[in-house]
């Protein structure tokens, strides 16, 4: 496996795979350091969670309530029970900068102090809409942690909630059987990734007549009417704001979130490639959810970052929203790992006279009301971290488009971007590699 420089995009993943699955191992190793210091912030303290625990086993923060309904939780706590197993479920928003700094293994960790050494069975949401994180203590008996990752690839649940997500989890721990379910899930991603029919298309840049799969038949059909946009206009973007974001903590933090969001946006890839299979002829947006799972493989083909695979995601947002009935909006301005957007807003850049039309999550159309700075996704560019949109927009696609809150009408579609070149040139006007300080 290491003889040899990875020659096809499978490898890439197959090495992706592994290095999230190390990442995993060393963060759960090292789970007793990196305790921070509770800090005053939006979400709740591991003082209140721990308190919350005492009295019963699922923690539900206001913010997921509509997630995670009373009824829903009364039926965890019911499962729970009849498994006879020290399971708890914490649902709370991450952020940076928060008490565990936007990270569900640094709140594993905070808990896991605070709660005692006792066997302790956890699940928490992450960092990643429908990914769970699993912990248990001391040692992994259940296989937890394969459990809860295990649940985010299962296809029964590509369109379940969040409730049913943890209860699938609760089931494999009481199962025992999280890891087998989890390495079949991701071979079976790593092998429909790479042996989905574009795949070698992409690799080769040539027009290849491989592998007729049903994904095929459509395109031919569908190919014809794909988009022939000319140049769109670009927007303007912001060059100064006051977001402020601790470099190093950042650095850490990107390296190991890069892993497992390469996984992640293939699981949404492929997912969205089985949507397109069983759509039903007749649906509208068809084509252009096809285009979208098109563009969505180039990226995750060529991406060599976190803005990139944050763009997968978005491209895999846009697809879904094209096969629903009525056009959804796209994923969260600020950050589009926050999810798919609740409404529109304008938003007035600090020291910026123009505003900005911007999809935004609940969160963050909150933060604005109350005159607080979003969560906002930072990038690496020039040697700087600034938040992604600040980077010129003839460098990167994902400023030019707001990852989608920025396009320009119902023609202009990120799909259509990566289609007509626009992600391939700003990555050759970047010479930023996913990080590296270059100027
Ligand atoms: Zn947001």
């Amino acid at each position: 496996m290491s003889s040899d420089r990875p020659t096809g995009t499978s490898h890439g993943l197959a090495a992706g795979l592994l290095a999230a699955l190390l990442l995993a191992c060393t963060a759960l190793l090292g789970a007793g350091s990196p305790a921070r210091a509770e800090t005053a912030g939006t979400g709740p303290t591991a003082t209140t969670i721990a308190e919350a625990l005492a009295a019963g086993p699922v923690y539900v923060d206001p913010s997921y309530a509509a997630a995670v309904n009373p009824a829903q939780q009364q039926a965890l706590v019911d499962q729970i029970a009849a498994t006879g197993l020290p399971i708890n479920v914490v649902l709370v928003p991450l952020n940076k900068g928060d008490a565990f700094d936007g990270d569900s293994r640094t709140l594993a960790a905070v808990l896991r102090e605070r709660l005692g050494r006792q066997q302790r069975i956890l699940i928490t949401n992450n960092e990643y809409g429908k990914w769970l994180t699993g912990t248990e203590w001391p040692t992994d008996a259940h296989q937890t942690r394969d459990a809860a990752s295990a649940v985010g690839f299962l296809k029964e649940l590509d369109d379940a909630g969040l409730a049913a997500r943890i209860g699938k989890a609760v089931e494999l721990i009481k199962a025992g059987n999280g890891t087998a379910v989890y390495k079949a899930e991701t071979a079976r991603i790593d092998n429909e990734y790479s042996a989905r029919p574009e795949a070698e298309e992409h690799a080769s840049g040539s027009s290849s007549d491989s592998g007729s799969g049903t994904l095929i038949a459509i395109a031919a059909g569908l190919v014809l009417a794909v988009v022939g946009a000319g140049l769109l206009v670009r927007h303007r973007l912001p060059r100064h704001t006051s977001f402020t974001f601790p470099d190093a903590v950042f650095a850490a933090e990107e390296a190991a979130d890069e892993a497992g969001l390469r996984r992640q946006a293939a699981a949404e890839m492929l997912a969205l490639g089985e949507a397109v299979e069983h759509a039903d002829g007749a649906t509208s947006g068809l084509s252009r959810a096809l285009d979208a799972y098109d563009a969505a493989g180039r990226v995750l083909d060529a991406a060599r970052g976190l803005p990139d695979l944050v763009g997968v995601l978005a491209l895999a947002a846009e697809g879904r929203s094209a096969l629903a009935p009525t056009p959804g909006l796209p994923l969260c301005f600020f950050d589009p790992r926050h999810g798919t957007a609740v409404r529109r807003t304008t938003w007035r850049p600090l020291g910026r006279r123009e505003r900005a039309d911007v999809a935004v999550c609940d969160d963050c159309g909150q933060a604005l009301r109350a005159r607080r700075s979003p969560q906002v996704m930072a990038v690496r560019h020039r040697g700087r971290t600034v938040p992604y949109f600040e980077v010129p927009a003839e460098h990167s696609l994902w400023a030019a488009t707001g990852y989608g809150s920025l396009l320009s009408g119902p023609d202009d579609t990120l799909a259509a971007r990566v289609g007509t070149g626009e992600f391939s040139r700003a990555r050759l006007q970047s010479d930023d590699h996913g990080g590296a300080a270059a100027d």
